[in-house]
């Protein structure tokens, strides 16, 4: 019998907790928490992640400061605004939602962010950091699918972890997480040989790949605990993950859904995230 992993419900007591430490810093400090939220352009999927990051601030007690910058602005501009924000005492995070318009220079532009202030943590100073297990801002997602291990007392020393997807956001740092936790990693991607063999050695499978229900029942060895980074549409435009979870499900430990999985936790560890980097400054 596999248990499911609420991230909907283990995403709130976290921002209880995030909220009550909050309340604790600024009544200590006698200081604010500042979050800068950068989006430039319309694109209408941005705009629902940035409200719900300026919701979710203001559920624990942090300042949000949103720039809505027209889709035309000039690489300039955008970099001059993140150059500012970079020196703002009231500014502790700084995060540019992705993608920018194509005449951007995302590299660029998120070079700029400090990376005390990068709660995003997709700098290269944060990513080696974490690749030398240090201390850092450590990318969102992954941090939060950490969460959900921790929360579970999923043991992860000595198990047989495989991550399938490479990206700079997910997939690369959910490996490096899981080996700075004594997991054994393997790391898979589009030129993987025999996904499937590789799957079915693995005590744990992270799926962040953006293929609806690709990671199927034969693939998972029974008992494995299979989280499913995937935010996907399947064929009746119905949103689902990486992993087809009505079958996959009777061969797990544990299983995250999707909707109501990794995704909460996500923006849950932002809030953590610009707490940190605010006690740190
Ligand atoms: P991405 O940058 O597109 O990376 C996808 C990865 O999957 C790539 O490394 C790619 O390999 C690999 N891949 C593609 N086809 C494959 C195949 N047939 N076999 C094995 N590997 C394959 O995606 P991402 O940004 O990491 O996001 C992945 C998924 O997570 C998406 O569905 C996204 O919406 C979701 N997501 C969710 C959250 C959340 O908060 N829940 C946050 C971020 C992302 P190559 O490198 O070889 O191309």
């Amino acid at each position: 019998m596999y248990k499911l992993i609420d991230g909907k419900k283990l995403a709130h007591k976290m921002r209880a907790a995030i909220k009550e430490d909050i309340e604790g810093y600024k009544a200590a400090s006698g200081k604010e928490i500042g979050l800068a939220v950068v989006l430039v352009g319309e694109d209408p999927a941005s705009q629902v992640y940035v409200r719900n990051k300026i919701k979710a601030c203001e559920e624990v007690g942090i300042k949000s400061y949103a720039y809505y910058l027209d889709e035309n602005t000039a690489q300039a501009r955008v970099e001059e605004l993140i150059k500012s924000l970079s020196v703002d005492g009231k500014i502790n995070g700084i995060l540019v939602q992705l993608p920018l318009p194509s005449h951007l220079d995302s590299k660029k532009i998120l070079e700029l962010i400090p990376f005390s202030k990068d709660v995003d943590g997709f700098s290269a100073e944060n990513m080696g950091r974490l690749c030398m297990n240090e201390p850092c801002l450590v990318a969102c997602t992954p941090n939060g699918v950490m969460k959900m291990f921790e929360s579970e007392g999923i043991e992860l020393s000595g198990k047989n972890a495989v991550v399938i997807g490479r990206s700079n956001i997910v997939g690369k740092p959910m490996a490096m997480l899981l080996t700075n936790a004594n997991a054994t990693v393997t790391l898979c991607h589009s030129r993987t040989r025999d996904l499937k063999a590789k799957c079915l050695e693995a005590d744990i499978v992270v799926a962040a790949i953006g293929k609806a229900k690709f990671i199927t029942a034969d693939m998972i060895k029974q008992g494995a605990v299979v989280i499913d980074v995937g935010m996907d549409r399947d064929e009746n435009g119905k949103l689902c993950g990486d992993v087809d979870f009505e079958s996959v499900k009777e061969k797990c430990s544990y299983i995250t859904p999707v909707p109501g999985g990794v995704g909460p936790m996500t923006i849950t560890m932002l809030m953590y995230n610009t707490y940190l980097s605010a006690t740190r400054s």
